[in-house]
């Protein structure tokens, strides 16, 4: 058997760390990271990363056990897999993260993380992707699904981030996505420093950052609420058909603004508990700083992951308009 999240806990590396097994090999290419490749021919080439937030345990528990399923031969694997725990630092310890968040760190390390406990690993990760994509074959279309679970409660509680792009949207990622039945879609119209910005950017790899609800430590969570991303990560690996959507249509929203901290006396004008997606209307005051409004002009906005405390020069909240 592959103790892959247990290796992790552990801090030790599995007795074997490559092999063949019922028709596909695979490799333990770092902490946490393993790589499966199927016998036969295949048409993809999937990245499922879990763990970047070290304490967002309730997908790296999903992994686990599709993992399982697959060395058990419940599971067929269709698809050249990369299976990734992002921080295994942080997971061993149930933080976010040990010294800074490794989803900002993506796509040239910034000056001041290059010290990080987490800037090794952010190397190392770019380094294994950036060899998954470029030695599978290259016909094989490329995919990157990034589980994370949310700190705030959320209005819309399930939602998928896509980074901003040149290439088209997938439109299998799409379909998959609609299968999960996530609340919505939010689509980034700026760079970032995500991990799926990276596979997007550099590899035109179809990439989405998966916010799933709430997680609890190891062995709390209640996974059959993850239940509807879990069959379809299964289907994408194992090349069966995406169960059909049962929910109402998704939403979509486009980010249309960061406000940024800039003074010591910056105040968001909403409650420390709020959910994201909360809403603001036209004339409303988002934040003020030395005075100065931030205020909505025609259309309603959502705001989305609203921090006031982050360090001055950096993102206390994205806004967004919905998309038709
Ligand atoms: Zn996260």
């Amino acid at each position: 058997m592959m103790d892959f999240l247990g290796s992790v806990l552990a801090h030790k590396a599995p007795v074997s760390t490559q092999g063949m097994h019922g028709g596909f090999s695979w490799e333990w290419l770092a902490e946490g990271v393993l790589c499966l490749t199927p016998e036969q021919a295949y048409e993809k080439a999937v990245v499922l990363s879990a763990g970047v937030h070290g304490n967002e345990t309730a997908p790296i528990e999903l992994l686990e056990q599709l993992v399982q399923d697959i060395f058990a031969g419940k599971l067929k694997l269709q698809v050249r897999l990369l299976l990734i725990l992002g921080n295994p630092e942080a997971i061993r310890s149930g933080q976010r993260y040990i010294e800074h968040d490794m989803n900002r760190m993506f796509c040239g390390l910034p000056q001041q993380f290059a010290a990080a406990a987490e800037a090794q690993r952010v190397a190392e990760l770019e380094q294994i992707a950036a060899d998954f994509f470029t030695h599978s074959p290259a016909q094989a279309q490329r995919y990157h699904y990034d589980l994370h679970t949310a700190i705030r409660p959320s209005l819309l509680p399930t939602f998928a981030l896509f980074p901003q792009q040149a290439h088209a949207y997938d439109a299998t990622l799409l379909a998959s996505l609609n299968a999960a039945e996530l609340d919505a879609l939010v689509y980034h119209s700026a760079p970032g420093k995500t991990f799926t910005h990276f596979t997007s950017s550099v590899f035109q790899a179809a990439s989405a950052t998966l916010e799933l609800g709430h997680a609890k430590p190891f062995g709390q969570n209640d996974l059959a609420s993850f239940s509807a991303i879990d069959q379809v990560l299964r289907a994408v690996v194992s090349g069966q058909a995406l169960p059909a959507r049962k929910r109402q249509a998704i939403q979509a929203f486009q980010v249309t603004d960061s406000i940024i901290k800039t003074e010591d006396d910056f105040q968001l004008n909403l409650a420390d508990s709020a959910p994201n997606f909360s809403v603001f209307q036209p004339g409303d005051v988002i934040a003020v700083q030395q005075g100065q409004p931030y205020a909505v002009a025609q259309q309603p906005v959502w705001i989305l992951f609203p921090n006031p405390q982050v360090k001055k020069g950096l993102r206390a909240g994205l806004i967004l308009t919905e998309l038709n």
